[in-house]
């Protein structure tokens, strides 16, 4: 049986000193990766801490500088904010396919990101928009872009003593479409297979991809061919994604499989979002 103790504290100050105090200290914001992994033997916390009293972790806003969302902000609070579903859909998509409603109610991105799976549903759709994960700790507050917060599978750029405390869209938006599509082997609850989002700006396009490599990427090679090469064959472009992965065989699906089914999804997310 595990043996942990738990603290909740509305405290910030406390809360950077309780992170310090041991080894294994484990903040909880919604839990649905963390007691589901201390329950499989992936985290054997010394201390829990529960994040839910943090009042500096809760905004949810819209300002001149954006759309930031704090780290306990819900995935069905954030799939309901109208500044998202106006402004950055494809968030509100990658945030929608994550489990279920029950899983939404709890879950937030922060956890979803620091959780670090390369599989994790919000991740492409924030790596195409760009946003900025802004930690705070006892020695105050820094940002990095998503795409430096990933360092490797389960791995993230929080220090000991860090916290999330906000994830920040910024302006301006994207003038075009966005879409996310994940592939799961199953139409419910389950993890994605792959995961592909698709944001076009004008003329120009992002596209990243979950699932395919240790850490979600930007499929750089599509993104040349379209944006500075002009291509206009969507398959064409779409073939290039396999110089951007590098997916391995796993219980979800054969390295060969991704490479397929990843290719078909970028096509299709130019398609919609490039215009056939
Ligand atoms: C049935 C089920 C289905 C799921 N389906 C999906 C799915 O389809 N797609 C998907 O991507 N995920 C899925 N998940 C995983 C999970 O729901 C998400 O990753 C979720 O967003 C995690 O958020 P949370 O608030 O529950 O995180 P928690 O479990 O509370 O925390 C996750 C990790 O982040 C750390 N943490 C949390 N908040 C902070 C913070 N502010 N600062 C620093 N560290 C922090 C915790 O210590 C822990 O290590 C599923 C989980 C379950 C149980």
């Amino acid at each position: 049986m595990l043996s942990y103790e738990y603290v909740k504290t509305g405290n910030l100050q406390e809360v950077f000193k309780l992170l310090e105090s041991r080894e294994h200290v484990y903040p909880l914001a919604g839990g649905t990766d963390l007691i589901v992994g201390m329950r499989g033997g992936k985290f054997a916390p010394e201390l829990i801490l529960d994040l839910k009293d943090i009042e500096e972790l809760k905004e949810l806003r819209e300002d001149k500088k954006g759309i930031t969302i704090g780290a306990l902000v819900t995935l069905n609070e954030i799939c309901l904010f109208k500044p998202v579903l106006d402004n950055i859909p494809i968030l509100s998509e990658g945030c929608h396919s994550v489990g279920s409603y029950m899983i939404r109610n709890r879950a937030t991105i922060a956890g979803n990101i620091c959780n670090a799976s390369p599989a994790a549903d919000t991740s492409a759709p924030l790596y195409c928009l760009d946003a900025v994960v802004n930690i705070i700790g006892s020695d105050g507050t820094r940002s990095v872009r998503v795409d430096e917060f990933f360092t490797g599978p389960g791995k993230n750029a929080l220090k000991k003593g860090e916290l999330v405390q906000s994830i920040t869209v910024l302006k301006p938006y994207p003038e075009g479409r966005g879409i996310y599509f994940k592939a799961s082997r199953t139409g419910s609850v389950d993890l994605a297979t792959v995961g592909v989002a698709v944001q076009s700006w004008g003329e120009r396009v992002k596209v990243a991809i979950g699932a395919v490599a240790p850490t979600p990427v930007r499929a750089l090679s599509v993104e040349n061919a379209v944006n500075e090469y002009g291509e206009k064959d969507w398959s064409k472009a779409a073939a290039l994604v396999n110089n951007d992965i590098s997916p391995i065989t796993d219980l979800r699906a054969s390295r060969e499989y991704r490479y397929h089914i990843v290719e078909v999804l970028v096509r299709r997310g130019l398609e919609k979002t490039m215009g056939v």
